[in-house]
């Protein structure tokens, strides 16, 4: 007996995480365009896991096995390309993490503010959370869009003083944790909702238009993130020959196919069909009942301080340069509050800023609400030490997140209420 609840222990402790011990995680610096595309044959030929493309001026991340870190840097010094390990053991930030955390657990309780965003909150809490604030607040609704691959109910939120009977109002939708490991993203749409329903400074935004928030578009893909491996972005689809999960945001039908991963062991794997998979067809499904007088779509991701607009494949919508405008009046916003260390948002085509992604979210949500849809990363916040940062969350950094990108946020929202 006594053995086996040692080696249950030991199990246990083996489990979470483990596979990513040793790995680490690169700062690459890319010189020119050239340089950017060579950088893009190496992730696809070593199935490398890509935290942020480096552009000519912006430094990139991208996490490497253990195994592969010779042969990778080989590749780096032949085509020129500058980097620098960042952090060595991967594993070790995360356990700090996970650490620094814990501490938090129960704070919102004794700060001043006590607000549900302060931490990093687990599934079965924001969704007993929704339900309470339903309870309470007479223009608050939760609704179940449907359940998960693995049968979680996917809740979300109607926000509206007139009971979305006001067709003359716009309706903005706000999305999050789409991509799993994209923690930050959560007590950010959390502290929206905080502003909208419980602690209400601006009676505007909930008298001029109507809102659809979901917290967690992907909940099986973030419970595992928390359960067993911590840089996990997809949902948990186990359906498919080779490896499990899609990526939701490659899932959509927005040129599904053209620009994002065919294999089921890519980290942008784009899933059998487009809305093949349960959350996809949630949110699709949400779309279509108010596309009609859908003004806004927001889907928050991290990490790398970007605004992002369609469409992946590089073509712009009709109404480009107005979604170009809006979105720079957001980062403006954004600048103006945001924490010195941290880099100035960039706006633009996710293409030309980026690379070319197709089935995204974002772009689904531009071609049936024909309005302004935007991708938001958030920044990636660095801990002095430079031991954390990326998709990892340090408690500092939550509230900040939050009050942050609200400022961003709001703006959009009026230019969409004065000109809906
Ligand atoms: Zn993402």
């Amino acid at each position: 007996m006594r053995l086996l609840l040692v080696l249950a222990l030991v199990c246990s402790a083996y489990g979470k995480n483990e596979e990513l011990e040793g790995d680490s995680l690169y700062k690459i610096r890319v010189q020119d365009v050239d340089q950017a595309q060579t950088l893009n044959e190496l992730v696809n030929i070593f199935h490398l896991d890509v935290w942020s493309h480096p552009l000519p001026e912006r430094d990139g991340y991208i996490l490497v096995d253990q195994q592969d870190k010779l042969f990778f840097e080989n590749e780096l010094n032949a085509a020129g390309i500058e980097y620098e390990i960042e952090i060595n053991n991967i594993k070790e930030s995360i356990d700090l993490e996970e650490q620094l955390l814990s501490k938090t657990v129960g704070r919102s309780n004794v700060s001043s503010f006590g607000g549900f965003f302060e931490e990093v909150r687990r599934y079965d809490e924001v969704d007993r959370y929704l339900v309470d604030l339903a309870n309470r607040y007479d223009h608050v609704e939760v609704v179940s869009g449907g359940r998960s691959f693995e049968g979680r109910d996917i809740k979300y939120l109607k926000i509206s003083t007139t009971n979305f009977q006001d067709q003359s109002k716009p309706v903005v939708m706000i999305e999050s944790l789409i991509h799993a490991r994209e923690w930050i993203t959560l007590p950010v749409t959390l502290y929206a909702i905080h502003k909208l329903v419980e602690d209400i400074t601006d009676q505007d935004l909930i008298r001029d238009v109507d809102w659809i928030i979901l917290p967690i578009a992907n909940p099986d893909g973030y419970e595992y993130s928390h359960t067993t491996n911590r840089i996990w972005r997809k949902n948990r689809a186990t359906d498919y020959v080779g490896c499990d999960g899609v990526d939701l945001n490659r899932n959509f039908d927005a040129s599904w196919g053209i620009a994002s991963g065919w294999f089921s062991c890519l980290d942008t794997f784009h899933g059998r069909s487009a809305f093949s998979e349960p959350e996809t067809q949630i949110i699709r499904d949400i779309l279509s009942e108010h596309r009609h007088r859908l003004g806004l779509f927001l889907d928050i991701h991290s990490f790398g301080s970007y605004i992002l607009y369609g469409y992946g494949t590089g073509q712009l919508p009709p109404n480009g340069l107005i979604i170009h405008l809006v979105g720079v009046s957001m980062a403006n916003a954004i600048d103006r509050v945001k924490w010195e260390a941290n880099r100035n948002y960039l706006v633009g085509n996710i293409a030309s800023v980026l690379y070319p992604a197709t089935g995204g979210a974002s772009d689904y949500a531009q071609i049936v609400g024909n309005s302004l849809s935007y991708t938001y990363e958030l920044p990636a916040y660095r801990n002095q030490v430079n031991t954390m940062l990326g998709f990892l969350v340090d408690p500092e950094f939550i509230e900040q997140a939050g009050y942050e990108t609200w400022e961003g946020i709001k703006v959009a929202v009026r230019y969409v209420a004065q000109n809906f």
